[in-house]
């Protein structure tokens, strides 16, 4: 594909940005069984129902453009999934290894967030109005997202895998 206009960037873009969020619909039923804390289970279940608006809002842009929503592999998403199964896979204290899946996940939401700045700040350039709002509304649900995360770690899931830490050490 020749990449000759900022158009053309961003039909790339939300091409990448579609294969990561299927990437991440099947990544997101793992995390939820690997997860022991129930508000962070909970939090996966939630964001998957969102993470398949966010695909079907894709779509829905990739139709009224006239392209295909497929056609490229998001290979960075593809790593930080990759990262996050290897934290599944491991053995150890139950909120050690849920404060590590957190990490994995808020990786997973920083990428997005990132993508979708890109987009909607390429869309707003090339004056395409009328689905900046889909993309916006994805964007503050990662966001929204990314926040929850943190605050189930700083509040529940980190201060039991410190206390771990305490125990391990007397
Ligand atoms: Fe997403
Ligand atoms: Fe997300």
């Amino acid at each position: 594909m020749e990449t000759q206009t900022l158009r053309d960037l961003m039909v790339e873009h939300l091409q990448d940005l579609y294969s990561a969020e299927t990437q991440i619909i099947k990544a997101l039923p793992k995390m939820e069984k690997a997860a022991h804390n129930t508000e962070l289970k909970d939090g996966f279940r939630m964001h998957l129902a969102q993470t398949q608006e966010q695909a079907q809002r894709l779509e829905q842009i990739a139709k009224a453009l006239g392209f295909s929503p497929n056609g490229k592999k998001c290979k960075g998403m593809e790593g930080l999934l990759a990262e996050g199964e290897e934290i599944m896979k491991e053995d150890g204290n139950l909120d050690v290894l849920d404060a590590g899946l957190i990490a994995a996940a808020q990786k997973v939401e920083h990428y997005e967030i990132s993508a979708y700045g890109t987009a909607i700040a390429m869309a707003k350039q090339l004056g395409e109005k009328d689905y900046l709002s889909l993309l916006k509304q994805s964007l503050t649900e990662e966001e929204m997202t990314d926040k929850k995360l943190s605050q189930v770690a700083e509040s529940t899931i980190n201060v039991k895998a410190a206390s771990h830490q305490a125990s391990c050490e007397t």
